[in-house]
């Protein structure tokens, strides 16, 4: 049985002092037999929480399309990597929706993140809107759709996110049922893609909790989860590893 992996998205918060508080925390908090745990922080703080991180793996939050050179203010796939770097997120809505990320540009990230040896966290999601108009469906397979064939990567090296755009930093979560039949359409999608597809690990993202955590990962087709504002406190946190171990 593959291990359910729970990872932390600080998005734009931390600070050297309160990144050391909370993953002291954490890393007291976990067991040896526990789900395995990941933190996607800051680019800045990305070298500090290398060094303080224990058994919890380092994320980031976003890598650039391109392999180095002339693109200021970007963080190259290698870089990551040179800091310790595992896992890196892609495609999350926020970039999508404020930095006008495309489905092709998150397919070169992904493709960036696997050729220096990071394993990607594809988002994918779909808006309110396009939930009430019937396209769920539709939106994320096209998105899932653009990191499928990726050249020369495996498939089953990705991990993807359903993180539907409506539940995030809200409060209102996809009842264990929404979540489960979207992962079950994303799993159909990468089993025909792939031999491997079972291996590939579905998180599901967008106000999880400590209340609701135990439920949504109960699902068949939901391993682990992608975690917003409750893995700024460590006891939320840490409930919700519980619940995936
Ligand atoms: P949330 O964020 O848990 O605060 O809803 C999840 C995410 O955006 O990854």
């Amino acid at each position: 049985m593959k291990k359910k992996l729970i990872a932390g998205n600080w998005k734009m918060n931390g600070g050297l002092a309160a990144n050391e508080a909370l993953l002291g925390a954490v890393a007291a908090g976990l067991s040896e037999a526990c789900a395995d745990v990941a933190v996607c922080v800051p680019s800045p703080y990305l070298a500090q929480v290398a060094g303080l991180r224990g058994p919890v793996a380092l994320g980031a939050q976003d890598v650039s399309a391109h392999e180095s050179g002339a693109y200021t203010g970007e963080v190259s796939a290698a870089m990551l990597r040179e800091l310790g770097v595992q896992y890196v997120i892609v495609g999350h809505s926020e970039r999508r929706q404020y930095h006008g990320e495309t489905d092709e540009q998150v397919a070169q990230k992904a493709q960036r993140a696997l050729a220096a040896g990071l394993v990607p966290i594809v988002c994918v999601g779909e808006t309110l809107a396009q939930r009430e108009a019937g396209e769920t469906e539709l939106v994320v397979r096209r998105q899932l759709a653009a990191v499928i064939h990726l050249n020369g990567h495996c498939i089953s090296e990705i991990v993807v996110a359903y993180e539907p755009v409506w539940a995030i930093g809200t409060g209102k979560t996809a009842s264990p049922e929404q979540a489960q039949a979207v992962h079950a359409v994303l799993r159909a999608q990468l089993q025909a893609a792939s031999a491997k597809a079972d291996r590939i690990r579905l998180l599901y993202g967008g106000s999880m909790n400590a209340a609701n955590a135990a439920e949504l990962l109960a699902q068949p087709d939901i391993d682990g989860g992608l975690i917003g504002g409750a893995s700024l406190k460590a006891p939320d946190f840490l409930t919700i590893v519980a619940a995936a171990s």
